[in-house]
């Protein structure tokens, strides 16, 4: 079924440049209204440009679509609100957010100021944060809205210098997977992109042959789809780069099952350490219950 956006308003942070940019166009081009939120700026979010916004907005203009620009800065509580006044004002509702901006601002934690630490944390975390209270008293009384936020394998796999980055977007994983639960009623689901894609920020970062199969244009379609209708997941995290695309959950190993009425000792855990650690048998991750209850029924200690 084709995907389209026809009567809706969708917000992209971060739309002035790379994955943002092309998350809006293809937005557009489907028929969403778009505020292009941007305040231009260097990769480590120093300076700003309304330029930046406004050249993404004529370009959709240009190729017949409708989107207004807005400069906030998603890291500032009273500017994020503006983001979605800027919808409201412009466009008279608010479907789709896409919290894209992001800032880099890599050394080894050694050498990392706290300063830059909390500035991370502060635009990708505290901004989809803000950006999501601003938007959802409208997505719940409308019982719509899609929410597409942006992790990375940074925070997943982790990387070196990148402590505050990793650490924030870990942080969204946790933040979607709880506002999935209050969102679920009200027909708002949250997701997360994992992208990996050729932008400034990565521009210097991976060799010249595999950056030019990884065209952020690419990463697009998976947001389009977490920020469709036709999308009825939430809390899921989508691994999307140069063309492929594939779900991203933790698992846990089957591990070990102790007597709980007899003493655990940390040398039994030593000694169990390999079975512990070993995911040759993986399990999804999760609050398993079930499985507590299959073992302990299994050891006689439930009847
Ligand atoms: P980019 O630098 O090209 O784009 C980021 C945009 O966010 C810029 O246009 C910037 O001006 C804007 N921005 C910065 N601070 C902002 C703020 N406070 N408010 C609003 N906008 C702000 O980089 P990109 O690679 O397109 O990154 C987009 C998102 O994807 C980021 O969240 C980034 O962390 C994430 N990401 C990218 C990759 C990759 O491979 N490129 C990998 C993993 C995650």
């Amino acid at each position: 079924m084709t995907i389209r956006f026809d009567d809706r308003v969708a917000i992209v942070t971060g739309a002035g440049a790379g994955l943002g940019r092309q998350h809006a166009l293809l937005l557009a081009s489907r028929g969403a209204k778009v505020v292009v939120n941007d305040p231009g700026g260097s990769v480590e979010g120093v300076g700003g440009a309304n330029a930046v916004a406004d050249a993404v907005v004529a370009e959709i203009k240009a190729a017949g679509g409708q989107a207004v620009a807005s400069y906030a800065s998603v890291a500032d509580e009273k500017a994020a609100q503006t983001i979605v006044d800027t919808a409201m004002n412009a466009f008279g509702r608010l479907d789709i957010l896409v919290a894209n901006a992001g800032v880099l601002r890599d050394k080894a934690f050694n050498n990392m100021s706290m300063e830059d630490f909390e500035f991370v944390m502060k635009v990708h975390l505290m901004g989809t944060v803000y950006c999501t209270k601003a938007a959802w008293p409208i997505m719940r009384e409308r019982k719509y809205g899609r929410i597409v936020v942006t992790t990375s394998g940074s925070g997943t796999v982790g990387n070196f210098g990148q402590a505050n980055y990793g650490a924030a977007k870990m942080a969204l994983n946790g933040f979607i997977n709880v506002m999935r639960t209050e969102g679920a009623k009200y027909n708002i689901m949250l997701n997360a992109i994992s992208p990996s894609a050729r932008t400034r920020m990565t521009e210097t970062l991976l060799p010249e042959w595999v950056l030019n199969f990884m065209r952020p244009e690419l990463v697009s379609p998976a947001v389009a789809y977490m920020a469709s209708e036709q999308c009825t997941m939430s809390g899921e995290i989508i691994s999307a780069t140069a063309g492929s695309f594939s779900r991203v959950k933790y698992i846990q190993s089957e591990g070990v099952q102790f007597d709980p009425d007899q003493p655990v000792t940390p040398e039994m855990f030593e000694d169990n350490f390999d079975k512990i650690m070993d995911i040759g048998t993986p399990q999804p991750h999760g609050m398993s219950l079930q499985r507590l209850e299959a073992r302990l029924r299994a050891m006689g200690k439930l009847k």
